[in-house]
């Protein structure tokens, strides 16, 4: 097992059960998240014995870079997980602070027409080592801190619930890398029964939504979860969270040509959303060798921001990063497993 997949309470279980203390835990995770040690003997407050039961029930092992690109203001990491499988990461600065996009699963079994992740059927989800070590690896690479985190690289993170809680357990605790909830948002396409689920999380970590349409007919188009959870429904259960925990959450909104980009569409979504506190994310198509949409004029995007607008929605446009480095989802992988 790898360490950094172990919660401080694994820890102080694992110390207990053989016969040690469990506030050692603390220390343990001293060593590995603020100290950021990488071989197990570095503990010096740690006493050989406890070292030598970490050596024989885990290891720290990292993941392997296969290949950085870097662009103004952004750069993605291509990783290699044990198995052989690979994922993708995107650091991104903005004028608030460090923001990576991390990956949850290895393929995506979402199937979203525009996406190219879900090109790749999921292989497994990632483990939540495999997630926290995306983090601890980048900030050494560029020798800066996190700021913000999101869960918008490969996979559904709702598809892979279990595994995210705890990496965000990790991630959060305060002995941990300390990532403030606030400063962590996870995106679904809409997995309705965990967005419930999800509500009863007690801590802080912001919701975006991928809606993508304004209503059933545009969305199954181009997302199969429509399928299973339309819009309605959709809307009805973050009407639900939002009630439940007082939060704000994110609409996702990416702009594709003659698909979802018309006024009619601003007008029909200002209305999906009226009353409702959120605001709506529109993200520019990064378009993708293997994939037909394409992105709307930059004169159709400030049309609709502007509609919106106007109906009383707030509404920010996503600023385009790393159009260079393939920085959309999955657009790495992709492109690496075909040589270019
Ligand atoms: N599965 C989750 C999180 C990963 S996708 C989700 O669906 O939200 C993260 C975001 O990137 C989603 O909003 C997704 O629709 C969007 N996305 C996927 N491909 C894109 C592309 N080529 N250009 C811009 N955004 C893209």
């Amino acid at each position: 097992m790898n360490i950094y997949g172990q919660s401080i309470e694994d820890l102080e279980m694992f110390l207990e059960s053989n016969g040690m203390k469990k506030f050692k835990a603390k220390q343990i995770y001293e060593w590995l998240y603020d100290k950021r040690i990488s071989n197990f003997d570095d503990m010096r407050n740690i006493s050989k014995e406890t070292i030598d039961l970490l050596k024989i029930n885990y290891n720290m092992d990292m993941l392997k870079l296969i290949k950085r690109l870097d662009d103004v203001d952004v750069s993605k990491f291509l990783f290699e997980l044990f198995d052989g499988n690979r994922i993708e990461a995107v650091l991104m600065n903005h004028d608030y602070g460090n923001s990576l996009c991390i990956s949850t699963q290895v393929g995506c079994n979402m199937g979203c027409a525009f996406c190219e992740s879900g090109r790749l059927k999921k292989v497994r989800n990632l483990d939540a080592y495999e997630m926290v070590l995306q983090i601890l690896q980048i900030e050494k690479m560029v020798n800066k801190r996190i700021s913000h985190l999101v869960l918008m690289g490969i996979g559904e993170p709702f598809d892979n619930y279990d595994n995210v809680i705890k990496f965000i357990d990790i991630i959060n605790h305060p002995k941990g890398i300390a990532l403030g909830s606030r400063h962590i948002t996870i995106s679904t396409c809409g997995i309705v029964p965990k967005i419930k689920e999800f509500m009863n999380y007690d801590k802080q970590v912001n919701l975006a939504i991928s809606l993508h349409a304004p209503n059933n007919e545009i969305r199954n188009k181009i997302m199969n979860i429509n399928k299973v959870y339309p819009i309605e429904q959709l809307i009805d259960t973050v009407k639900e969270y939002i009630k439940k925990t007082n939060r704000r959450v994110t609409f996702e909104y990416i702009m594709l040509r003659g698909v979802n980009d018309s006024l009619e569409c601003a007008i029909e979504l200002a209305k999906l959303l009226r009353g409702i506190n959120c605001y709506v994310n529109l993200i520019p198509y990064n378009e993708t060798s293997h994939i037909e949409f394409k992105k709307s004029s930059k004169e159709m995007i400030l049309k609709f921001y502007d509609a919106l607008k106007k109906d009383k929605i707030n509404v920010t446009i996503r600023r385009e990063f790393g159009s260079k480095v393939s920085a959309a989802c999955g657009q790495l992988r992709s492109n690496y497993e075909e040589g270019l």
